[in-house]
């Protein structure tokens, strides 16, 4: 049976600007970075992550070239829904892809070039059987490639009808200042930012928040919950089904000591506040007010509900932000760090 929306899906999120744009974003948005390539994954739990959370009003998915593995299943993946179930809301959705990273083999596979870029746009495209994405993203940095190179392939996509918006992802503050001058004199808005950040990753907090700011430019925070480090999972032992025992972008190493202390004491702040430490972690990235969305990944509804229960309590109090600070220190967890150096 196709799947019908719920019809009470825009009255459960407060949608935030992105920037000084027209566009708003829901506060919670899911990346599909994990847990939805592969062959199978779209018949069960992921599809029905993807239906839930647009019943309860997250718009927005997003999504790289590479998603997987392998590298395109998650767009095929996701592609297939939109043929399947999700076409006639295709106005209601906002899905952004990117490229940067490692996709395809030879010089033309990867970081910043045009060849690079438009190829991996119209493949994305194909995979996920859209006309057009709604956002476009430089994925990372190419210290290698005139950044002038990379904006004209990011303006090409706009001009082109292939893509709405255009965004950067992992761009320090200084190259996003470039870049956000290079689109303007190609007459396109840098529309958002896509950077790491969460309560054990806070490198944005330095100059790029406010670099946003200043430029109207949106953000949309990944890996908020420091791909589940910030919940309760690990405190005692490694469960069988997490990104630590599935081998992936998450190493055994990153849980030391010190990091244990630090989420049992969060843990009990967040329990004070009546949330999960995964609540209360999204709540504190959006406790900023340039901050469009919080972007999530999601093994299970479950977890996707839990999520997206963060915003019946987004407020902090002085004394709470003081008490977090003790411990919301950064782990050796930016995996996405060499992007942003330069
Ligand atoms: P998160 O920090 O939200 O981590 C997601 C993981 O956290 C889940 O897989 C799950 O781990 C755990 N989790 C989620 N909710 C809960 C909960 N309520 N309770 C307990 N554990 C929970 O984000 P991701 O690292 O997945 O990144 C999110 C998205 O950001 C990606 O899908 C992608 O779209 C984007 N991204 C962009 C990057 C870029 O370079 N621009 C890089 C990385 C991500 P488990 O599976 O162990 O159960």
């Amino acid at each position: 049976m196709t799947y019908k929306a719920h019809n009470k899906r825009y009255e459960k999120l407060n949608y935030r600007r992105c920037g000084n744009s027209g566009l708003l974003l829901p506060p919670i948005t899911l990346g599909l970075w994990h847990n939805f390539g592969g062959k199978n994954n779209m018949l069960n739990e992921s599809k029905k992550m993807l239906f839930r959370a647009f019943d309860r009003g997250v718009t927005h998915f997003d999504l790289a070239n590479n998603y997987g593995p392998p590298y395109g299943s998650a767009e095929k993946n996701f592609g297939k829904v939109m043929k399947s179930d999700l076409r006639s809301y295709r106005d209601e959705l906002i899905i952004s892809t990117k490229a940067g990273y490692d996709m395809w083999p030879g010089p033309y596979g990867e970081w910043g070039s045009k060849k690079y870029l438009i190829a991996s746009l119209d493949q994305s495209l194909k995979r996920m059987q859209l006309n057009y994405v709604d956002i476009f993203y430089s994925h990372r940095f190419d210290p290698l490639t005139p950044l002038e190179e990379t904006a004209d392939a990011l303006a090409q996509a706009v001009n082109q009808g292939k893509a709405l918006y255009v965004g950067i992802s992992s761009y320090s503050s200084k190259q996003t200042i470039i870049m956000n001058k290079l689109l303007k004199q190609r007459g396109i808005r840098c529309l958002i930012h896509q950077p790491s950040y969460s309560m054990i990753n806070r490198w944005i907090e330095k100059d790029l928040l406010q670099t946003l700011k200043k430029l109207k430019i949106g953000c949309i925070a990944f890996s908020p919950l420091a791909q589940g480090m910030l919940s309760n999972k690990y405190i005692k032992e490694i469960p069988k089904k997490s990104r630590i025992s599935d081998n992936s972008s998450l190493d055994l190493k990153m849980i030391t000591k010190t990091y244990i202390k630090k989420i049992k004491n969060l843990n009990r702040l967040a329990k004070k506040r009546d949330q999960t430490l995964p609540q209360m972690a999204l709540a504190w990235v959006l406790r900023h007010p340039i901050m469009t969305s919080a972007l999530i990944g999601a093994r299970t509804i479950k977890q996707l509900d839990d999520c997206l229960d963060s915003q019946n309590n987004l407020e902090f109090t002085k004394y709470e932000l003081k008490e977090i600070d003790k411990y919301a220190i950064n782990e050796k967890i930016n995996l996405w760090e060499n992007s942003s150096k330069y």
